[in-house]
């Protein structure tokens, strides 16, 4: 067949692959500078940088149920490609602009901010679910069993492409001297090449998916719905969920009490209280549909309880831009074969990992599989979030005896995102695919909505965590160039006047450590072990759940 290269595979595959690779360039190039920009140009605190990070990340995978819903209504998976690269390209140059202001116009430089994150938060909306919904269609039904290798090559493109923006934009939006001073006015460079890179995926689809983005009939795919000639719909798809004016109302009713809940009881900021409480309400309305079957159901929940235990997964995978790039900023020696890395480089390791570990899993997996001894998906996830614990635990005993100003080697680090990404591989993509496995055909693309608001839970709560991480060794050494006693302030042994309590307020630092449910939190060694005890604990019951979950799961593995 023309449109299908040697490996088998059909060309579309590498277009959208190369789409991807440059969109998510574009946001994890941006994502690797963005929290130090924050705090170094527009001179937030950390703390309130974690908060908005998690806040921003939380909604970019809230809109795609929005990106998805149009997509499938108005626009088509194209268009919509297409427009939310064009918009996330945009917001990436109002973060230009943002950055190339904030010396003269502080003020203005916030709101260029705000702005570029809200346009991107919508625009990753219109483009993440659109493309990844392509990736099935391209291939015809015979052909479905290549569908699992397809998404090991296309999760491949996205962290091909997180790698490079992760190279990249450090590379010239994350510079320091040799005396350790950072130019701050260098992160505009940053955001322009992320722009540029998103530019550069939008104009490859716009080019090619004529030619390469179609069914295997070589019909256009994702075009406009109203012209759609239902080839690349599925046997059966065409019967959509239809809810009841009743379970909608008693949904939005829901969804209020429960925001009303989260915001007043628990104290969450409106963003974090918007994402928690949609993907409950989603999830109560889709449950509550009365033509679902005992079967259905029970594969639902097995849903709902692995969607749930994703979110401590995502809590403590997503310090990688915030409280972990931090710590590498201000706490790490990153001398790397006698190079100093950029902080925000740092993170790098991930999508390298995952680029040279795809492959080897898939095929550890197959193997198993051949030998009757692969671990059905909810075990697989418990061991990824068990080897969160574990990459957790290593990195809080070695900063165990740091104090307040030893640094900790990069090494630690390295090796704390390559068992991450092993987790990952344990979890991601085995999510991803166990969720098309459970739903019924009409729920499915609601049920992915459920999943990736999930994963919105996960990163709002990474903010939150991330919220609370101690003071690190720059606090301290700025706090003694002012002469002050931090270490003393914070144990409480010495008492700050009212001069140096405003002295640490103008530098962004807190006199007091940060309390997480009743406990505070004196030293990165009890923040780490946080997450060790949120995912151990998570993984824990995970593993006691899964032969309840095999049951539940009515013979799909
Ligand atoms: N790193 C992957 C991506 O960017 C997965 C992220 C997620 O599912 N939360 O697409």
């Amino acid at each position: 067949m023309e449109q299908t290269s040697k490996q088998g595979h059909p060309k579309g595959l590498w277009v959208l692959f190369g789409t991807e690779m440059w969109e998510r360039f574009n946001f994890y190039g941006m994502r690797a500078i963005l929290t130090l920009f924050m705090v170094n140009a527009l001179l937030m605190k950390e703390k309130d940088a974690s908060i908005v990070y998690g806040g921003f990340l939380g909604l970019c995978y809230l809109t795609p149920m929005l990106g998805g819903f149009i997509a499938d209504r108005f626009l088509g998976n194209r268009n919509c490609i297409m427009l939310g690269g064009l918009m996330m390209a945009l917001g990436q140059f109002f973060l230009f602009f943002s950055a190339t202001v904030f010396g003269g116009n502080l003020g203005l430089a916030n709101t260029l901010m705000w702005v570029a994150l809200g346009i991107i938060i919508f625009g990753n909306g219109f483009f993440k679910p659109n493309i990844s919904s392509m990736v099935g269609s391209l291939y015809p039904k015979q052909e479905k069993n290549k569908l699992d290798s397809a998404f090991t090559i296309f999760y491949m493109g996205i962290n091909l492409g997180a790698f490079l923006g992760q190279l990249i934009c450090p590379i010239i939006g994350d510079v320091k001297d040799a005396g350790g001073i950072r130019d701050i006015h260098a992160f505009k460079w940053g955001f322009l090449a992320a722009g540029l890179a998103m530019v550069l995926g939008t104009v490859i689809f716009y080019f090619l998916k004529n030619k390469y983005v179609v069914t295997p009939e070589g019909k256009a795919l994702g075009g406009l719905p109203s012209k759609n000639d239902a080839t690349d719909f599925e046997e059966g798809e065409a019967q959509k969920a239809v809810f009841s004016n009743k379970s909608l109302i008693t949904a939005v009713l829901g969804f209020l009490a429960l925001g009303a809940l989260i915001h007043f009881g628990f104290g969450q900021n409106w963003i974090y209280t918007i994402i928690y409480s949609s993907g409950l309400s989603l999830a109560g309305l889709i449950i509550s549909d009365t033509s679902l079957t005992k079967v259905e159901r029970q594969r639902i929940y097995v849903i709902y309880i692995i969607a749930f235990f994703v979110i401590f997964f995502w809590a403590a995978f997503e310090q990688a831009g915030s409280s972990l790039t931090f710590i590498a900023d201000n706490q790490t020696d990153r001398n790397f074969f006698g190079w100093n890395m950029p902080p925000s480089m740092v993170q790098i390791f991930n999508g390298l990992f995952v680029v040279l570990f795809a492959v080897p899993f898939s095929m550890l997996w197959d193997y198993l599989r051949s030998k009757g001894k692969e671990p059905i998906s909810p075990m697989k996830q418990a061991i990824g979030l068990f080897l969160i614990a574990v990459s957790y635990f290593i990195i809080a005993n070695n900063v165990k005896d740091l104090g307040n100003n030893g640094l900790l080697a990069i090494k630690w680090l390295i090796l704390l995102y390559l068992i991450q990404t092993c987790a990952e591989l344990c979890l991601s993509p085995i999510g991803l695919s166990l969720v098309g496995k459970l739903s019924p055909k009409r729920f499915s693309s609601l049920l992915y909505g459920v999943f990736f608001l999930s994963n919105a839970s996960g990163y709002a709560l990474a903010g939150t965590l991330g919220s609370i991480m101690p003071a690190t060794g720059d606090k301290f050494k700025k706090a003694a160039e002012l002469g002050i006693d931090l270490q003393g302030i914070l144990d409480k042994k010495v008492l700050a006047t009212a001069d140096q309590l405003k002295l640490l307020a103008e530098n962004q630092i807190s006199p007091t450590n940060p309390v997480f449910a009743g406990f505070e939190i004196h030293n990165l060694y009890e923040f780490f072990m946080v997450f060790v005890v949120l995912t151990g604990l998570a993984a824990v019951v995970l593993f006691l759940l899964t032969p309840l979950l095999k049951k539940l799961m009515h013979g799909i593995k």
